[in-house]
């Protein structure tokens, strides 16, 4: 049973090789999920319901093999978390609880498929706000307990490269991925489905945080990523030397408060400066540590192609920039597109295939972690 009223109504349908469409939910009185244990057949794994919860998004998804999106439904929590500039953390579990139980049947009308016919649920455990994570990690243990399917964890980190992954239908690996989102900043060496690892995160703020309070600072409003592309577009990059954060010199992490601090103190110092040129020069540096750190990282691991997925992967300062470093460099480049590059339960489902192909099977004791070490 869920209550009418759900703050957020739309959602986003999308299926592979459909385009994209809007489309208000139905906020229906009738959520029980009726599939009897004597559906479930031999074979039917490869159907795997993902289910995503880390932070402001409410997704769940049909996957089949992998690679087939069926269905792809994401609620977006933006508009109850702009009036606060940020993500509230208990707001959002409580609206995770009304959205997931719609997303999830919306998912199943979508796909075609009863939930009888899903071999497995796969769900993010971590990282992410940790009472948001339990509420997606609390669902798919009732779901796998009541349809006697197995439960897979997945990491979010991970499932960001397998977002990539549904998008091309695979990827020449080992891959070095660069995930930049509002909550997460990381290298990851993507050698194939059994080994995975991180190779350098961010020891403050994410980069699309660091992006969101610069914004701020700017005037502009919440998530403010693409609003401050947008004012980058009509200033010069090279106007203000903002600091670049390299670290040691070998380090593959990344720090992006110092920066935030620097355009703070420069807006101070500044009060008539143009605003175009400010989000032209912070842009500027902060693409460039990016950048940098991910060719090096591909050049040490001596991998075949990088991955770029996350919020920010869709400013497209970010994405040229990389493309042509990649490019000059040999290493073949994938990005995909927006869908897949934020939080999404599609990616989760595929991430849950392979891992349930080598019999990485989560118990009922699984645990929501904020900040879980990947064990692959
Ligand atoms: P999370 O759920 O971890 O916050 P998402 O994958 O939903 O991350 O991405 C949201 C983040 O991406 C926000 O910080 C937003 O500002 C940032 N973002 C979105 N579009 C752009 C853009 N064009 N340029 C820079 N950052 C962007
Ligand atoms: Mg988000």
């Amino acid at each position: 049973m869920v209550r009418r009223g759900c703050q957020q109504n739309f959602v986003w349908f999308c299926r592979a090789g459909r385009p994209v469409k809007k489309r208000e939910l139905e906020v229906g009185t009738r959520f029980t999920l009726k599939a009897s244990r004597e559906d479930l057949g031999e074979g039917l794994m490869a159907y795997i319901l993902g289910i995503e919860t880390s932070c402001d998004e409410t997704s769940a998804a049909i996957v089949a093999d992998g690679t087939r999106v069926l269905a792809d439904v994401v609620a977006s929590q933006i508009e109850l978390h702009q009036r606060y500039g940020g993500v509230v953390p208990e707001l959002a579990s409580r609206q995770h609880l009304e959205n997931l139980p719609v997303v999830v049947e919306a998912a199943l009308q979508e796909s075609g498929i009863r939930l009888g016919d899903v071999g497995a649920v796969a769900v993010t455990y971590g990282p992410g706000l940790i009472g948001a994570l339990l509420v997606g990690v609390s669902f798919a243990k009732a779901v796998a307990l009541a349809r006697q399917v197995p439960l897979v964890a997945v990491h979010h980190t991970v499932a960001h490269a397998y977002g990539c992954w549904l998008e091309y239908g695979g990827l020449p690996l080992p891959a070095v991925c660069l995930i930049v989102s509002g909550g997460h900043t990381s290298l990851l060496y993507w050698q194939s489905h059994e080994h995975l690892r991180i190779l350098g995160t961010t020891r403050d703020d994410a980069a699309g945080e660091a992006f969101d309070k610069v914004a701020r600072l700017l005037g502009l409003p919440y998530p403010g990523g693409a609003a401050l592309e947008r004012l980058a577009r009509q200033g010069d990059p090279a106007a203000i030397r903002f600091p670049r954060a390299w670290l040691e010199p070998a380090s593959l992490d990344f720090s992006f408060s110092g920066i935030k601090t620097s355009v703070s103190n420069y807006l101070k110092a500044h009060p008539d400066a143009s605003r175009a040129d400010v989000a032209a020069s912070f842009q500027a540096a902060v693409v460039d540590v990016l950048v940098g750190k991910t060719i090096m990282a591909a050049r040490q691991e001596q991998v075949r192609s990088i991955v770029l997925a996350g919020g920010v992967a869709a400013n497209s300062h970010l994405r040229q920039r990389l493309a042509a470093a990649a490019g000059e460099s040999a290493f073949a480049f994938f990005a995909p597109r927006p869908e897949f590059c934020t939080d999404n339960a599609a990616m989760v489902a595929s991430a849950g295939f392979y891992r349930l192909q080598r019999g990485q099977v989560a118990g009922l004791n699984l645990e929501a972690s904020s900040c879980p070490v990947l064990e692959i």
